[in-house]
């Protein structure tokens, strides 16, 4: 059981993140969620996390853009829930378009969001979680965290690098009771998944259905979509009994896409 610790997942108003803070909350921790998003939505997930869970909950829509509100916001859930015993950092944006006309906007805040506030939550949490005595830093990296595609390049650098931030934070606080380490999934069919679907649909043409099978999952050797599920039974196992070992790992749950 996670009782008595307290969970941060950025990015959890939706997607991979809202799994991962569900599947935190109902092992018992309380949690901090955290994104962009209706009000109305937010505000009755906040209250269905505490009844189904009987656990507290913290919400921010702390812009991951600006390292001061991101450090405000870690202090924040410390303050609130009284902690900061594990760090999701999961929320990410895509854009995708070839190297010689890619937005330098769009660049920068795919570096913001994916990479940079990965640091930065990292750097505000470490200090509490060093007093705790036990901390688990589990940062959601992508199979293009390990191998490229084309048309992806801010997406792919930014990802290869929370790889390497990963491998290093866990050597600096191996002996600290510390872990970090990356979840990499394979295509997971999100907001942030069905927006490139739309995209790739109308620049090619075709219907959505064959943009999944012969575009998306033509690579993913299952043929299959990862479940959110699945990779927030990813996360609880890192925060289990048995994950002390566990640590600078990439961990792929990708149908198989980086086995080739
Ligand atoms: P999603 O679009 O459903 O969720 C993204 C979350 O990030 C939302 O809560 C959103 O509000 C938040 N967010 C975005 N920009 C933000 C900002 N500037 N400040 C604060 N919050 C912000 O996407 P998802 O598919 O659930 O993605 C979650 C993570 O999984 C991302 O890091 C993504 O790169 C990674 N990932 C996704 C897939 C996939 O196929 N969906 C595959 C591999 C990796």
């Amino acid at each position: 059981s996670l009782a008595g610790k307290v969970a941060l997942v950025t990015g959890s108003t939706s997607g991979i993140g809202l799994a991962m803070i569900r599947a935190l909350a109902g092992a018992g921790a309380d949690v901090a969620l955290h994104g962009f998003g209706d009000h109305a939505t937010i505000a009755s997930l906040q209250d269905q996390l505490r009844s189904e869970h009987q656990v507290n909950v913290f919400y921010s829509d702390a812009d991951l853009r600006q390292p001061s509100q991101i450090k405000r916001l870690v202090d924040s859930v410390a303050d609130k829930l009284g902690g900061v015993h594990i760090v999701c950092n999961n929320a990410g944006i895509q854009h995708v378009s070839p190297v010689e006309s890619f937005p330098e906007d769009k660049w920068d805040d795919i570096i913001a969001v994916c990479l940079s506030s990965t640091f930065h939550t990292t750097k505000a949490a470490v200090p509490y979680m060093l007093k705790h005595g036990w901390g688990r830093i589990i940062n959601t990296g992508s199979m293009h965290a390990l191998v490229a595609s084309p048309y992806k390049s801010a997406y792919n650098a930014a990802k290869h690098g929370v790889a390497g931030f990963t491998k290093t934070v866990a050597l600096e606080l191996a002996r600290k009771n510390i872990t970090c380490n990356a979840i990499c999934p394979g295509y997971v069919l999100t907001d942030l998944v069905r927006n490139q679907l739309k995209d790739t649909a109308m620049a090619r043409g075709i219907p959505e259905e064959q943009v999944i099978n012969e575009v998306m999952l033509a690579d993913q050797p299952t043929r299959q979509f990862v479940k959110p599920e699945d990779l927030a039974a990813m996360v609880l196992h890192l925060c289990g009994p048995h994950s002390s070992s566990i640590t600078g790992a990439c961990i792929s749950v990708d149908g198989g896409w980086t086995a080739r």
